[in-house]
Parts: structure tokens; sequence; C-alpha cells
């Protein structure tokens, strides 16, 4: 992500380079209450943590229809 960064830097994107900031600092505090942790996510494609709760909330969109096919 700091390479990305750099890379925004160097193009002056300024918004691209505070998305990519986002995502640097997701999260990076958790917060623990009742045997639960809690933290601020970037949501950001480019996000490694974000994209694969993003994909996870897709499948468990898709399957129910997905079940109903023969041939999948
Ligand atoms: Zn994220």
């Amino acid at each position: 992500m700091l390479s990305l960064v750099d890379v925004s830097k160097s193009k002056e994107n300024s918004e691209r380079e505070k998305a990519y900031w986002n995502s640097f600092h997701c999260q990076n505090r958790i917060i623990s209450s009742k045997n639960r942790i809690y933290g601020k996510y970037c949501k950001n494609r480019f996000c490694t943590v974000c994209s694969a709760i993003r994909k996870a909330e897709i499948i468990n969109r898709y399957y129910p229809i997905l079940q109903t096919w023969e041939e999948p």
C-alpha cells in the first residue's frame, strides 16, 4: 500500500492517495467489548481485508439462487 501511495504522490492524484492511506490504516485500531471486537473498515476495492469481506457477502447473496440450479 505504501508503494501505491508513492505512485499516487508522483502522479499528484491526491484523491487516490487519501484512499490508499485509508486502506493502509484499515483495521489498525480494534476495540474489544463484551467478548467481541470492533474496527473501522476502509471499504476500498484494493484493500485485501475489505475485498475478502465483500466477496463473502456476494457469495452469500448469490448462493440461494445457485442452489436451485441443476448444474451450476
Ligand atoms: Zn479495508
